[in-house]
């Protein structure tokens, strides 16, 4: 059994005004068999944290334990994780079976044991009519599948994954998916997976960490995050296309709670108390893409003019310009916004409002 355990985890770079606070103070707790997915964009210290976790980078602060083992100081071959990257080291001389057996090999396993350790990892990879192959004859997706079907073998005590998938196209991405998931479900141990893509968190995860600037914004299952975003960032970064936002003033009237966006006016349905503190003082307010309506009368909404439609699939993105900036709402894959004049309605009952200064959630 086994447990990722991190607590106020720091870590700093550099010194005096050199210095960057990489990761500032992080809580996270991985429990045995669960898939939890550090998210967030490019430079917020996913892969920093990543490194503490596997003993690459000595931490600033903070611990880490594996079970009711403290690994803080432990380097990284005492820790017996599996570590896969972007960049996948395989090596070229030896063919797929060889690979997948390696670390098996220097164990000390038998023949006979590695063969079906290997044979059983390639069932679950599906990748048994490949194992004679070397790794230049395959394709990056099946390359990934060899690199992971090696740490398979070694049966690891936590498995931890960065960008694995960031070089596959997307076909390839979305195949490979459902792979992962089945071999780290298959091991049963804690699993860290790094992406900044979050549709690759919101589809692989049991609960996701959205980091940003060093510190983690929220933690939950995938549908409450998106559901039930904590702050303007979470809101803006989780779900696609992304929340739009808005820039408006809340204020009190007759005992109902009047939300301006300019000229444009909506009630809110909630009591006054609701708003403490924000009464008169701006807000910003977000809104799905998916819950802003689209009408030909233009008096039914925000002016709007159509800029272009992009087909989806089932739905189409389509683009407004406003006096807010472009818009973007999702429509019927039928709907053909020709350039022309539109009202853009926003259900009151699915705004979100947060604190212009720091972005948290107030509604
Ligand atoms: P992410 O993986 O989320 O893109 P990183 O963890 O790689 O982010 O980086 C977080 C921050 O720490 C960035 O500002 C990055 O430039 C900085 N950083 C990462 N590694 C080092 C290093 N070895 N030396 C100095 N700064 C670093
Ligand atoms: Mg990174």
């Amino acid at each position: 059994m086994s447990r990722i355990n991190i607590q106020n985890l720091t870590k700093e770079f550099g010194t005096g005004s050199e210095k960057i606070v990489a990761i500032d103070g992080i809580d996270l707790t991985i429990e045995d068999g669960e898939f939890v997915t550090l998210v967030g964009p490019s430079g917020c210290g996913k892969t920093t944290t990543l490194r503490c976790v596997s003993g690459l980078e000595k931490p600033t602060g903070g611990t880490i334990d594996f079970g009711d083992r403290d690994v803080t100081d432990l380097p990284v071959q005492e820790r017996n994780i599996a570590l896969l990257f972007q960049d996948i080291a395989l090596y070229p001389h030896m063919s797929v079976r060889e690979n997948m057996a390696y670390g098996l090999k220097i164990a000390g396993a038998d023949k006979e044991t590695r063969d079906e350790r290997v044979q059983e990892a390639a069932e679950l990879l599906q990748i048994t009519d490949q194992l004679d192959k070397r790794p230049a004859d395959l394709s990056g997706g099946q390359q990934q599948r060899v690199a992971l079907g090696r740490s398979l073998t070694r049966d690891p005590e936590i498995f931890l994954f960065d960008e694995p998938m960031s070089d596959l196209d997307a076909k390839l991405k979305r195949d490979l998916r459902p792979v992962v998931q089945e071999v780290t479900e298959h091991i049963g141990c804690p699993v860290l997976y790094v992406t900044h893509d979050q549709e690759e968190a919101m589809t692989m995860s049991d609960r996701i960490a959205v980091m940003n600037d060093g510190h983690l914004e929220q933690v939950g299952e995938p549908k409450h995050v998106y559901r039930d975003p904590k702050s303007e960032f979470v809101s803006g970064f989780i779900g696609q296309p992304s929340t739009q936002f808005f820039d408006g003033t809340l204020r009190e009237n007759d005992g109902t709670v009047l939300l301006d966006l300019r000229d444009y006016q909506f009630t809110l349905h909630e009591d006054p108390q609701t708003f403490d503190g924000y009464l008169g003082k701006d807000v910003r307010l977000g809104i799905r893409p998916q819950q802003i309506g689209v009408e030909d009368d233009q008096s039914l909404g925000i002016a709007a003019t159509h800029k272009l439609d992009e087909l989806l699939g089932e739905e189409t993105m389509s683009y407004f310009d406003t006096e807010f900036g472009e818009v973007i709402a999702i429509t019927d894959p039928k709907f053909e916004g020709d350039k022309a004049e539109y009202g853009l309605v926003l259900d009151v009952d699915s705004i979100m409002l947060f604190d212009p200064d720091s972005g948290v959630r107030i509604h």
